[in-house]
């Protein structure tokens, strides 16, 4: 496991906390996404310790193609099926009334009917917001297990979808490598994988013509600005990790909904909402 993202996944936990002192108006979202988080860390330790097979040749060999490295609807999830279940009783002891109702109704479904909702949720990326939230909750644990297998190439990348499972980016964050200054990188809304891509470029419609792209920031959020493409209207979030680097770029866009709600009210529309629907 990637030393860094592992140190992160488990720093997580702490961010919300601090997360929710300096931000009470998302307080009720952020101690939701606490328990999320920690169902999320048992199954990584979990899997970690279980090695569950994966094919990494074939996987890489689809990156040299071009094209992202798992195929979503290959994988045989029933196997991951029981942690689905644990977590329907997760979201259920820690959801609000509405949440509650329909992971009850989720719950009563066979694994059969599981399967069906699972893979048109793959296929269109859409579905009801209880459903969304339970099978990213879910998948996201599960994939970041494999996608920490795969050894990218980050210069060879550079698109706008996810290596590893070829979904959109919900949040971007600028770092300082040992290998590079000031470096953009795109974390996946689906499987958390972060990739390169370049600073200075709409991460929907490749716009990077300086003056079509406009950045926000806010004097309460200094660490987070909203890069906005003026040819197709998306916005997505930069998040300065050398502003503040105990940020944790998924759980930061979270506790910045204020953003979202200005962006919202600016007509702009989020390259792709966070686990939350944010
Ligand atoms: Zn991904
Ligand atoms: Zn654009």
């Amino acid at each position: 496991m990637n030393v860094f993202k592992q140190k992160e996944r488990e720093f997580a936990l702490q961010r919300v906390d601090m997360l929710r002192e300096r931000f009470p108006e998302a307080g009720e979202l952020l101690s939701f996404l606490k328990g999320v988080l920690e169902f999320q860390s048992q199954v990584i330790e979990e899997l970690r310790e279980k090695d569950p097979p994966f094919d990494v040749s074939s996987a890489l060999s689809r990156i040299d193609k071009g094209k992202p490295a798992l195929r979503l609807r290959g994988v045989d999830w029933t196997v991951y099926f029981p942690l689905l279940r644990r977590l329907l009783d997760v979201l259920s002891d820690i959801g609000t009334e509405e949440i509650k109702t329909r992971v009850e109704g989720l719950a009563k479904l066979s694994d059969e009917e599981i399967k069906g909702e699972l893979n048109s949720f793959l296929e269109s990326r859409e579905a009801d917001e209880v459903e969304r939230l339970t099978f990213l909750s879910w998948l996201q644990p599960v994939l970041h297990t494999f996608a920490d297998r795969i050894e990218l190439n980050h210069e060879k990348w550079l698109k706008n979808v996810c290596p590893v499972c070829g979904s959109k980016p919900s949040v971007s964050f600028l770092m300082d490598t040992s290998e590079w200054e000031g470096v953009r990188f795109l974390r996946c809304s689906l499987c958390l994988t972060d990739w390169l891509y370049e600073r200075t470029k709409c991460t929907v419609c490749g716009n990077n013509e300086d003056d079509k792209l406009s950045y926000y920031t806010s004097e309460e959020v200094k660490h987070v600005e909203l890069q906005v493409c003026n040819l197709c209207n998306h916005y997505i979030k930069n998040v300065d990790m050398r502003k503040d680097g105990l940020a944790v770029p998924d759980v930061d866009d979270v506790a910045t909904v204020a953003l979202d709600l200005w962006a919202g009210e600016q007509g702009y529309l989020k390259v792709e909402r966070n686990l939350l629907g944010l």
